[in-house]
């Protein structure tokens, strides 16, 4: 019998799915979401197989994993291009390269640490290596000339980070204009919010990005200091935990009232646990593996926004891991 109701309640939600499938995303009482998606690799987009609303995170990381020396500027523009044109007129969020930590590029050179992820990770590597990131700024712009791109910097955690990358984005603009090279001239510039600091200065570095998109997946890690890859400390790596519902909040309200855009891009946009408190918080777009699209679609069609804004507010008070859970999955 419980088999049977399981198998029943699969083919409901297979038909449920397939509803929503070429539909935009609205909760219960209307209100539109973004439901973006997060790509590894151009050809992610092929096999996608319902309705959304652009690329959310395309991790640039394939490009210079797979090679044994750097891609040229050209090879890397063709990468960008493909998937720019493929998601258009959508918005794509290129990362820019994130390395360090756990994932080694050999010829970039990179020194063996004690601590990889409190070591020269995402923005601080690139910021090293001015060249590397020059050249996939340089390339992202020439693939956006005729089209617009939003350009995402990874493991913010200083205004100087953002200014220095920036600045780094208008001598590359600069240098094409001079070239009449044709280029991008408006992306957006925002940040992956993933680290204490920028959750806790949002207000701040909210006046300084076009946007946020909150990466849960390192953010929780390094707000509970427990390593997301080790299954000593599996049970600290909690997204329930009190500490990861109240920075949740924070980003999300800075951003709102800053009124620039906040997405999640990270594990928990996926966690239909967390649908309805996201939503309750403010937050508009949500980025997910493409397999997951039309589940979240689906799960923010049932959510009413009062009752979601309630919701926040009990897991907001709530005093441990165990109580945000039963909150969230309304176990009484
Ligand atoms: C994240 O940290 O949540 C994120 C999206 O980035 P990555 O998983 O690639 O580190
Ligand atoms: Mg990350």
């Amino acid at each position: 019998a419980e088999y049977e109701k399981r198998i029943n309640d699969e083919h409901e939600l297979f038909k449920a799915l397939e509803a929503v499938k070429d539909t935009d995303a609205h909760t219960a009482d209307g209100e539109r979401i973004s439901v973006c998606v997060n790509i590894g690799n151009p050809s992610d987009l092929d096999s996608a197989d319902c309705k959304f609303d652009g690329v959310g995170l395309f991790r640039s990381e394939f490009l210079f994993s797979s090679e044994k020396e750097m891609p040229t500027c050209d090879e890397q523009t063709e990468a960008y291009r493909e998937v720019i044109k493929a998601a258009s007129p959508n918005y794509v969020t290129i990362r820019t390269l994130d390395v360090g930590g756990d994932k080694q590029i050999k010829y970039l050179n990179m020194q063996k640490e004690e601590n990889p992820f409190l070591g020269e990770r995402g923005i601080r590597l690139m910021l090293n290596n001015p060249d590397v990131f020059k050249t996939q700024i340089r390339a992202i712009l020439i693939a956006a000339a005729d089209e617009k791109v939003k350009i995402m910097l990874p493991m913010i955690t200083s205004l100087d980070e953002i200014r220095a990358a920036k600045k780094i984005i208008a001598e590359v603009q600069a240098e094409l204009e001079s070239g009449k090279i044709a280029y991008c001239k408006e992306p957006l510039v925002g940040i992956m919010i993933e680290t204490p600091a920028s959750a806790i200065m949002a207000d701040v570095f909210a006046k300084h990005a076009d946007f946020f998109s909150i990466g849960t997946n390192d953010l929780v890690q390094y707000i509970m200091a427990a390593d997301r890859g080790n299954y000593q400390v599996e049970n600290l790596y909690n997204p329930y935990h009190p500490a990861v519902i109240y920075m949740l909040n924070n980003i999300i309200r800075a951003g709102r009232d800053a009124n620039i855009e906040v997405s999640v891009c990270g594990d928990l946009a996926a966690n239909t646990d967390f649908t309805e408190l996201l939503l309750g918080m403010g937050l508009k777009k949500f980025s997910v593996p493409q397999p997951m699209a039309s589940r979240i679609k689906y799960k923010i069609s049932g959510i009413n926004l009062d009752e979601a804004r309630e919701l926040k507010y009990r897991a907001l008070a709530a005093e441990d891991e165990t109580e945000v859970k039963n909150i969230l999955k309304k176990i009484k």
